[in-house]
């Protein structure tokens, strides 16, 4: 059950609060069970995957780390613990958090379920900071999150040591722990000093949260934040509501256009792209196209690029187009769609921004479209970055990997997880599963587009890009050709059997796989010593036939799709009273400067809907409503569906 400290540094102080804790965890060993505390307060029915594990674990007092996917459930695994162990006596959870941006509505999120929390950052009035400094002291707040450069505040640093000596320093969790590594891709000097927890208060338990589990990252998140001894808790990184799609390049603006009016009218997504002009200019284009969208990267003035995010998370339906800066901790739940414009840099990243889609556990899409000048692109970065070759030689592993998945054949799901580590069966929900694409036995024309290129460079120690090289291949009898004499070459003309388009994808494929590499300003090609192989007939290489148009069979009406599968069952009156429910919920929200569904969010409104509860009994069974909910709005809401 609920115990206090595990060692204790000597002295008077412990002795008291030892018997007090003991006291209080038996007077409440009723409500702090966590069981208890996750229906009444949250309104959910069952923990989920391990998160009753976490949450005994460290209710119990102990450390933990927890690598869990984006939209798992890593907040109740602190805030159940934080409730449980502050209603036996033991004070308050700090909850370390790098986004200062979203402390406000976490808290907001807290405060409507009735837990008392506050965030301390610098966005506060003097007024508002003494308030919550007085509230802190007096041991009555649950939660307190804070920004990881106030952990070294001397001022704030005294204030936990006070509530430390009187035994009310709970709990420490630290969300978005990847950020203490170098490694990873969030890396913040501030996290470093996040030892200085341990150190000064050796014996408060803590909890370290991610949803980056690479090993490197694993190991350093150990070191640094002194958690050799924590239980390490992995979950399955599977997301099973997300759908992968990944498309080749055919006028990606119009692709885009497709994929969000056929299957995503009316959705909330994001819309990633790499560059900050393309953001601009992509958002600017979706709105011509009447399609309700806002730009996010940080060249945006600071004002515009809070209002967009504020926008984005109040409003129903929109789409924010954003460079990789929008989007940790935005904890959206009902983004219904990601799409990426460019390749990610590597896997951790594209799973990182995919899973911020479908958190409330409905459907939803991953959709990533990519071409020849991505891969070309995303090598270059790497090569003409300033690191050392070392990092350089991790990153350029870690793109190949992404170019593998781009180009599988097989399910995409499989490779992401194995990526992982972890084994899995075809998921039957990602594009390769339910349109397995055609492949087809591409050696020869790999052996005829390798002799092609070693052939420029023997006739005149010249390198090309692609368009020359494909011309060549196709024997086609430009300026250039002539210019440089390439129609008299052997392999002039031998690739006249396949279009442009699929020489494209061979060549695509061939640069994903290693055996080409673009150079230069023009992006010429020149073979890797690999090439060698394939020439000599040594490698089989089974390619994918290239979608000569997108082939997709879901989405041809308008209601498809995730929303559809969530609004399936609503029907006449239940989609009518749920159009009301939503209605009602965004005054709400208005009233109360919150999103949207941190009131209720869209499943529980369908439940709603679908069910008709007549009285409030009836409306506490519905997954998503707790005790305090239900007392401020379970009347309002039985009035809306027409008691
Ligand atoms: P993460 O921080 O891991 O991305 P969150 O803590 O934001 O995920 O949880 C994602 C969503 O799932 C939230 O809307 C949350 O309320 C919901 N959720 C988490 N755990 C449960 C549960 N046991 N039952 C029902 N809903 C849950
Ligand atoms: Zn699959």
């Amino acid at each position: 059950m609920i115990s206090g400290r595990r060692a204790h540094n000597g002295g008077l102080r412990p002795c008291l609060c030892a018997f007090r804790r003991v006291l209080a965890s038996i007077v409440s060993v009723v409500s702090s069970q966590p069981q208890a505390i996750l229906q009444e307060v949250f309104g959910y029915t069952a923990f989920r995957g391990q998160q009753q594990a976490i949450v005994d674990h460290v209710v119990a007092g102990h450390d933990a780390l927890v690598l869990m996917p984006t939209g798992g459930g890593k907040s109740l695994c602190y805030q159940v613990p934080a409730i449980a162990r502050h209603r036996a006596g033991l004070g308050v959870t700090l909850v370390v958090s790098p986004l200062i941006a979203l402390m406000h509505d976490q808290v907001g999120a807290l405060e409507e379920v009735g837990v008392h929390a506050a965030f301390l950052n610098s966005t506060l009035t003097l007024d508002d900071t003494q308030r919550i400094e007085r509230e802190l002291m007096s041991g009555r707040l649950v939660l307190l999150y804070a920004a990881p450069e106030r952990v070294t505040n001397l001022r704030f640093q005294a204030q936990l040591a006070s509530l430390y000596e009187r035994g009310l320093l709970s709990l420490f969790a630290i969300d978005e722990a990847h950020c203490v590594s170098q490694w990873g891709h969030d890396f913040r000097e501030d996290y470093l000093q996040l030892s200085v927890l341990h150190e000064r208060f050796p014996d408060v338990p803590r909890l370290a949260l991610t949803a980056t589990a690479d090993d490197q990252t694993r190991a350093d998140m150990i070191e640094r934040l002194d958690l050799q001894s924590a239980r390490v808790f992995i979950s399955s990184f599977d997301r099973p509501n997300i759908r992968y799609t990944l498309v080749e390049k055919d006028n990606p603006r119009q692709q885009l256009l497709r994929f969000i009016r056929d299957e995503h009218d009316g959705d909330a997504g994001i819309v990633y792209c790499q560059s900050r002009r393309k953001v601009e200019e992509t958002a600017e284009w979706l709105s011509q196209q009447g399609i309700s969208a806002l730009p996010y990267h940080a060249g945006l003035d600071a004002a515009v690029r809070q209002r967009n995010q504020n926008r984005f998370l109040r409003e129903d339906g929109l789409v924010m187009v954003a460079t990789v800066a929008f989007g940790m901790g935005i904890d959206k739940p009902d983004v219904r769609f990601v799409a990426h414009l460019d390749l990610p840099k590597n896997i951790e990243g594209y799973y990182q921004e995919t899973g911020r889609a479908g958190r409330d556990g409905l459907p939803a899409d991953a959709w990533l479209t990519y071409g020849l000048a991505d891969v070309v692109n995303q090598r270059r970065m790497i090569d003409e970055s300033p690191a050392s070759d070392e990092f350089k030689r991790i990153q350029r592993g870690k793109l190949d990997a992404l170019l593998a998945l781009a180009e599988a054949h097989d399910c995409r799901r499989v490779r992401l997880l194995d990526y992982f580590g972890e084994a899995s069966q075809p998921c039957g929900n990602c594009d390769n599963c339910l349109h397995p694409p055609a492949t087809w036995d591409g050696t020869e024309a790999a052996r005829k587009l390798l002799s092609c290129i070693y052939r420029f460079w023997q006739h005149g120690q010249q390198r090309f890009g692609a368009g020359h090289l494909i011309d060549v291949l196709r024997g086609k009898h430009t300026d250039k050709v002539a210019q440089y004499g390439h129609q008299t070459l052997s392999t002039f003309g031998i690739g006249a059997d396949l279009s442009d388009n699929h020489w494209r994808a061979v060549l695509r494929q061939l640069v994903a796989l290693g055996y080409v590499v673009a150079e230069g300003e023009f992006n010429t090609l020149a073979l890797t010593d690999g090439a060698r192989a394939v020439l000599k007939g040594a490698v089989q290489l089974t390619l994918r036939e290239p979608t000569e148009a997108p082939k997709r069979t879901r989405g041809r009406t308008p209601q498809s799709g995730a929303k559809a599968a969530m609004l399936a069952d609503l029907t006449g009156d239940a989609l009518v009273r749920f159009g009301e429910l939503k209605a009602w919920r965004a005054e709400v929200a208005r009233e109360h400067n919150l999103p949207a569904y941190l009131v209720f969010n869209d499943a529980t409104l369908a439940d709603m809907a679908r069910t008709v509860p007549q009285t409030l009994g009836e409306l506490a069974q519905i997954s998503g409503v707790g005790a305090k909910k239900l007392q401020a709005y379970g009347e309002a809401i039985l009035q809306v569906m027409g008691r």
